[in-house]
């Protein structure tokens, strides 16, 4: 009788890449032959929190997953399926038991995937074995002792990727192409974002250690650069373990010219698991306050705001700058990400989990673990951290004195002087004519009255700092999300 052959199955997630991956080691492990998996799920597809640009990250990053398998005549099986279809489609040809995959920290609707996927996988006896996620820990109840955690795990040995033959070769795997909806992996030209895989994660890596810490030079960086490795969707999407850039910044630190500074980015590296694991612990902030006391905050949604916020027409050149180069590029550094929630949450007075979903479509690094937390803090409503309301046309004078960045992204304006541009609507009507731009027609007066709204919403958040379940919810958080952590104490 013929026995199916059995294999050990690989479900990539958020760890697009060969190094430094358990579930993939954890499957060689196992002694069988073994089938690396992406599947493109629709419900998550049509989910309003991503968009096409994030799909086509990970096409690329598959695509480059493929180059780096060529020597193993190998490549990743990519369908357009859902994983216990793609499983019971498999089934047919191979004997599947092992399923390996990392933990995700993830929306709800992927909680929910996993929770059917967890009874498929008991009810058919295939074991799923899932692998911590960069240092964030599952089932914790508080913080204690998570920071000498999380440091034991950056600096354990990386997992090494040496496959014995055991891959399933590419005529094998097309094969398997033939038998299901195989994904095209061909993308569509965004010149402007940054494109995904292993090779472009590594050297943007490389650039940025060389340029910032090796051998740094004088040049003047743009405002949107400014000390910025640009590795957070490759991060993300993990085109590199955060355990490999650790320790790459680590092994460069006794010839670094800067080490300050870099130690400032690896405290940021150890922010990116803080955040994520605050939202494995607490995972209602997609949707609500992680304060309680907040959910009692009522705004009136407005649809002309939130839209002219989107477009960048909010008649304020600093956000629509900011909004147009996000929507172009997927990317903003974080005092940026900071005042465009700032103007959304304070000025235009909108709830936080509008712009949330928004901004999570348009940031090529969306990352729901840092998101939910980091829109919330800058939205005012956990409580526990410092209430920041950000005045747009002071940043913009602080940070592009010379209007370089609302030149370039708010063309418009670009032919006025410095001295104009961060606030066209002081303009005289004689001075329009000056410069030939009609205020309400080229370019939209602001939407909003900015000191008045600034004073409203000023009011009403330190006021609510006072409420009694707000500091009674403050003491819940500090308890359950505090670090010991002798660098800083994050919430
Ligand atoms: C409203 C808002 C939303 C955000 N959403 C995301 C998101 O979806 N995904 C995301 O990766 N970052 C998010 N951030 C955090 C931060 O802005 C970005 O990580 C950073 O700008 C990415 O640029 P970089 O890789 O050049 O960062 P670098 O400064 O070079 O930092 C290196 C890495 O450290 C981590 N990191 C840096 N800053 C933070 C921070 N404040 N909190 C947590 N981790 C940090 C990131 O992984 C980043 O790639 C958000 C910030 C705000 C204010």
């Amino acid at each position: 009788m013929y026995t199916k052959e059995s294999l050990a199955v690989v479900w990539l997630k958020r760890d697009l890449r060969l190094q430094d991956n358990e579930a993939i080691q954890n499957a060689i492990k196992t002694g069988k032959r073994v089938l690396i998996l992406f599947v493109f799920e629709e419900f998550l597809i049509k989910d309003p929190h991503y968009d096409k640009r994030h799909w086509d990250f990970i096409k690329e990053s598959i695509h480059d997953m493929n180059q780096h398998l060529i020597p193993y005549n190998s490549k990743v099986l990519a369908v357009n399926s859902e994983l216990a279809a793609t499983i019971n489609q498999l089934q047919q040809f191979y004997n599947i038991r092992d399923l390996f995959s990392h933990q995700e920290t993830g929306l709800l609707c992927t909680y929910h995937r996993d929770l059917k996927i967890k009874r498929y996988c008991h009810n058919n006896l295939i074991t799923w074995t899932e692998s911590v996620w960069n240092g964030v820990l599952r089932g914790i109840k508080n913080r204690k002792g998570w920071v000498s955690k999380w440091k034991t795990y950056m600096e354990a040995p990386q997992v090494q990727f040496h496959p014995k033959n055991q891959l399933l070769t590419i005529h094998e795997i097309e094969e398997l192409e033939k038998q299901f909806s195989a994904t095209n992996l061909t993308t569509s030209e965004h010149n402007l974002i940054q494109k995904g895989g292993i090779t472009e994660a590594l050297k943007y890596q490389n650039a940025f250690f060389k340029e910032k810490y090796l051998n740094p030079k004088k040049e003047k960086d743009t405002i949107n650069t400014e000390s910025c490795s640009r590795l957070s969707p490759y991060l993300a999407w993990g085109n590199l373990s955060t355990r490999q850039v650790w320790q790459s910044a680590k092994a460069i630190r006794p010839l670094s010219k800067n080490k300050k500074d870099l130690d400032a980015f690896t405290a940021r590296l150890k922010w990116q698991a803080h955040f994520i694991q605050k939202f494995e612990m607490e995972h209602t902030m997609e949707e609500s306050s992680i304060n309680k006391g907040y959910q009692m905050l009522k705004k009136n949604i407005s649809q002309k705001y939130q839209i002219a916020w989107e477009q960048g027409q909010t008649g304020v050149p600093m956000i629509d700058a900011s909004m147009r180069c996000m929507n172009a590029t997927g990317y903003l550094n974080f005092r940026m990400r900071a005042m465009i929630v700032s103007f959304f949450t304070h000025l235009l007075w909108q709830p936080w989990q509008d712009c949330a979903v928004y901004l999570s479509k348009m940031f090529i690094d969306f990352e729901p673990g840092i998101h939910f937390a980091q829109v919330q803090m800058q939205a005012g409503e956990t409580g526990v951290n410092t209430l920041r309301i950000y005045n747009p046309i002071k940043n913009g004078h602080e940070l592009d004195a010379n209007a370089d960045f609302i030149r370039e992204w708010v063309p418009e304006l670009a032919h006025l002087q410095t001295k104009h541009i961060h606030e066209p609507y002081l303009m005289t009507p004689l001075e329009q004519g000056i410069y030939n731009l009609k205020l309400g027609t080229d370019y939209p007066l602001p939407i909003i009255d900015l000191k008045a709204n600034r004073k409203r919403a000023s009011k009403i958040l330190w006021e609510m700092k006072n409420d009694a379940m707000v500091m009674e919810e403050n003491d819940r958080i500090l308890k359950k999300h505090t670090t010991n952590d002798s660098f800083h104490h994050a919430v």
